[in-house]
């Protein structure tokens, strides 16, 4: 059966292989086949994670360990550090977790800083931090090797770090950044079906989620670490998430991770190559741009929708109009999960297509 193929950033492709795997018949949550399914993927998650933390499963999107971490974490006040939609909603989401937050708010398309998160935490105000590395609204990267400096100098505060867009994309060594929670929704770089996510938690981290009153129950670091013991969850989790995660760790092995790196920083050249050269400019500041996908500033102001419904018309694929506020004044095509460097350049021969015929 044809479908609309997406190069939005996310969710994005799910291949057939990934399919399959996600719909193999269930089982047992509490069985034996169930913990050999777990036990089995724990390497491969470690190996994607660089740790030697386990690695879990939540049967909940992003935001729920996003949230999740803060109820875990903050203790007297989150530093939210906001550069885009996903980013700048976190600050309500803290609120709404009934805590203290303050924004580090800069524009869109602008990364964030170490310098300007020191400058924060030098008040002694904080004891956590969120961040998104690669912020998706905006494909905007932040230096996270710089920010890790940061951190290392305040121990006790928790860095919070999403990667929902950028895991797998390039390395990023959680062990040795030194952070406290890395996290990911699968429907983005990873490609799976969306709805579960995967994250990891610092020694340091539980250790003060213990001290923590009101971890909340759905996604208590606490939970998810005594039922690791046993390669179980807290609860009865998507099963089938727990099989694609297996196939697609799978996939990862045989194309070798530095080969995976480099398909994607390949995808990503072309796709900023192919907007300079059509008139338009990147919308991110120059250095920080995404690697797993391309935000495009409009310049030229055509009619994107327009070119999307040709896209749609006549190849059977979307790409994204621009997310929130900046909506129609840029687009962005996702390169990430699955993407071949061949598919890419369809795409953009599609888009030269479609934009011709405006
Ligand atoms: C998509 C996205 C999220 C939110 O994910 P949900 O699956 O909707 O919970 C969070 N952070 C980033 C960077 C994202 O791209």
């Amino acid at each position: 059966m044809s479908h609309t193929k997406l190069f939005i950033p996310g969710p994005v492709e799910v291949s057939a292989k990934t399919m399959a795997a996600f719909s193999k018949p269930m089982i047992g949550h509490r069985s034996k086949d169930f913990q050999n399914l777990y036990a089995s993927i724990q390497p491969g998650l470690q190996k994607l994670f660089m740790t030697r933390q386990p690695v879990f499963v939540s049967t909940s999107s992003a935001w729920g360990v996003m949230e999740g971490a803060i109820r875990n974490l903050v203790a007297k006040k989150v530093l939210t550090c906001m550069n885009g939609a996903f980013s700048d909603k976190w600050y309500d989401v803290a609120l709404k977790a009934g805590k203290q937050a303050e924004k580090l708010q800069v524009e869109w398309g602008q990364p964030i800083r170490g310098a300007a998160i020191e400058e924060k935490l030098k008040t002694g105000e904080f004891d956590a931090v969120t961040l998104i590395h690669n912020e998706t609204s905006t494909g905007t990267m932040s230096p996270i090797e710089e920010i890790a400096e940061v951190a290392r100098r305040y121990p006790d505060v928790s860095f919070i770090v999403d990667v929902v867009s950028s895991l797998s994309v390039l390395p990023i060594d959680f062990d040795a950044l030194g952070f406290d929670v890395l996290l990911a929704g699968t429907q983005k770089a990873l490609a799976l079906p969306s709805g579960a996510s995967v994250f990891s938690v610092s020694e340091r981290a539980f250790a003060k989620a213990e001290k923590q009153k009101d971890r909340g129950y759905y996604i208590d670091f606490l939970e998810f670490r005594k039922n690791h013991e046993s390669s179980m969850t807290p609860t009865t989790p998507s099963i089938a998430h727990f099989y694609a995660l297996q196939s697609k760790l799978e996939d990862m092995e045989a194309e070798g991770v530095e080969a995976r790196h480099a398909r994607h920083l390949k995808n990503a050249t072309i796709t900023r190559a192919w907007a300079k050269n059509h008139g338009f400019e990147l919308f991110p500041d120059a250095g920080y741009e995404s690697i797993g996908l391309t935000c495009v500033r409009n310049v030229r102001n055509v009619d994107i929708a327009k070119v999307i419904s040709h896209l749609k018309a006549n190849h059977h694929a979307v790409i994204d109009g621009g997310y929130g506020k900046i909506k129609g004044t840029t687009f962005r095509i996702s390169h990430m999960g699955d993407e071949s460097t061949a598919n890419i350049e369809q795409l953009l021969g599609w888009l030269d297509e479609g934009l011709k015929s405006l």
